[in-house]
């Protein structure tokens, strides 16, 4: 009997299902050895990566323990397989990691999770603290939910982070307990950093002053010293600078900036320090003052009046111009002093030299040479203009009414520089006249020419 055609049917059908069936379980073959790899590549990731990665259950039961979580923790994987999470937490986290999972669950609202970086505190077997840093995922894996941790040592991270913060407080402090004005400009003169100091002697807020430029801070007629000194810090690593300080109520007080080069960032900055001389230059003027001024008169002492003939004689040669010398001595003093008491001299004196002043230009100089003698000296005058000036004078002394002691008259001697000579002639010469105005009887002016 030929087949039948239900035969070749049944065949035909069992063919493609015994085919079919092939294909299928070739592609299932497939598909298992697939996973295999994946599940080799997988274990071989978590195996050699340096942070640990635990996952949890919803109820917070360890699943899995990475070899990094036991380097980290210290514990093996089997230990903690199966564990409460809280078994790797220091309290309170220990206490509470029960109610964090519960309440995330009940509300959906995460404390950690999306928030990868997170800092939390690990604990280790041997119980000591860890700092970490956890980024915590969730997947659903088969209806369940299933938490993957993420974590990695911090301490050295943390302890480097401690160390600079520190450092910055270490350096604040130190910036803040300076006892001048500290500050950090850049090329551009910007004020990058500065210390309370600065804002309390400038009287400018911090918001002002980082606005500001370093020239706001200083007389227009300093501009061009303080960029010399700003350019020769960048060009040579340092400088000096006396220059005044302008605050913001129009103070000028005097300061003493310093400035030395520094690279921030690969960028040139000058960081230096402003500290307060007014005291010193206060101290300064009164010893020059005092060195220079005679206490009882209040006009210029011998020595002072010494250097200042130097300099007058040798403008006088430099530039050909005249100048004349006169020497007044008051006229039988001692009789003051013995009749009336030295502080009535002393009174004398103090009266002679205001008789005589208004009778001086600017541009004359008097000087208390010794006793009761006085020296004048006079630019741009010859032998007759300062004869003419010491009648004046002569005359003024002897019509003044001098308290308690009525008239007084003084003799002078005058002598105009002759080119070429020393100061120590022109004071013999006009010494020499004085002397001659004495014997010739006293109140009269005689001339010593050269
Ligand atoms: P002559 O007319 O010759 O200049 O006589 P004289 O008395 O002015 O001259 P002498 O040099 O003999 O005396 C100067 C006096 O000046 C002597 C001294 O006691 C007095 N004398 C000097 N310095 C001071 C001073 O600072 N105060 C006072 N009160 N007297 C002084
Ligand atoms: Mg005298
Ligand atoms: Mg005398």
């Amino acid at each position: 009997m030929a087949p039948s055609a239900l035969f070749w049917w049944l065949l035909a059908a069992a063919l493609v299902l015994a085919l079919g069936t092939g294909a299928w379980g070739l592609r299932q073959w497939r598909r298992a050895r697939r996973l295999a790899a994946s599940e080799v590549r997988l274990q071989a990731l978590l195996a050699n990566m340096p942070s640990a990665v635990i996952t949890a259950d919803e109820l917070g039961r360890i699943q899995s323990f990475n070899p990094a979580a036991e380097r980290i923790f210290g514990y093996r994987a089997e230990e903690v397989a199966g564990a409460n999470l809280r078994r790797l937490m220091p309290e309170p986290h220990r206490s509470q990691h029960d109610a964090y999972i519960r309440r995330y669950l009940e509300t959906g609202e995460p404390r950690v999770l999306g928030r990868p970086g997170y800092e939390v505190t690990g604990r280790r077997k041997d119980g000591t603290v860890v700092p970490l840093q956890l980024s915590l995922s969730e997947v659903a894996i088969g209806g369940s939910r299933q938490f993957i941790g993420v974590l990695s040592d911090f301490s050295a991270h943390k302890a480097l982070r401690e160390e600079l913060e520190h450092e910055a407080s270490f350096a604040n402090a130190v910036i803040n307990s300076l006892p001048g004005a500290f500050y950090l400009v850049d090329r551009e003169m910007r004020y990058h950093r500065w210390n309370r100091n600065f804002e309390l002697v400038t009287g400018y807020s911090g918001e002002e002053i980082a606005a500001m430029r370093a020239p706001d801070f200083f007389d227009p007629a300093d501009h061009e010293p303080q960029r010399a000194a700003i350019e020769e810090v960048f060009s040579e690593g340092q400088s000096t600078l006396e220059a005044d300080l302008i605050t913001k109520g129009g103070n000028a007080i005097p300061h003493f900036w310093t400035g030395f080069r520094v690279e921030l960032d690969g960028a040139p900055y000058l960081v230096g320090m402003g500290i307060d001389i007014s005291e010193r230059k206060a101290l300064e003027a009164e010893l020059i003052q005092r060195a220079t001024t005679d206490p009882l008169t209040g006009i210029p002492n011998r020595q002072h009046f010494e250097r200042h003939l130097e300099r007058e004689v040798a403008q006088a040669d430099r530039t050909g111009r005249m100048l004349a010398l006169i020497m007044a001595d008051l006229d039988h003093f001692k009789a003051v002093n013995d009749g009336n008491g030295h502080e009535v001299g002393d009174a004398v004196l103090r009266e002679a030299v205001s008789v005589i002043g208004p009778w001086l230009r600017g541009s004359d100089l008097i000087a208390r040479w010794g006793g009761e003698e006085f020296m004048v000296l006079a630019p741009e005058t010859g032998a007759e203009g300062a004869g003419e000036l010491a009648e004046r004078l002569r005359q003024a002394l002897e019509t003044h009414d001098f308290p308690g002691v009525g008239a007084m008259t003084a003799s002078f001697g005058v002598a105009e520089y002759a080119p070429g000579e020393n100061p120590g002639s022109l004071v013999r010469r006009v010494d020499a006249a004085l002397y001659r105005a004495k014997w010739e009887g006293r109140n009269r002016v005689m001339d010593q020419p050269g």
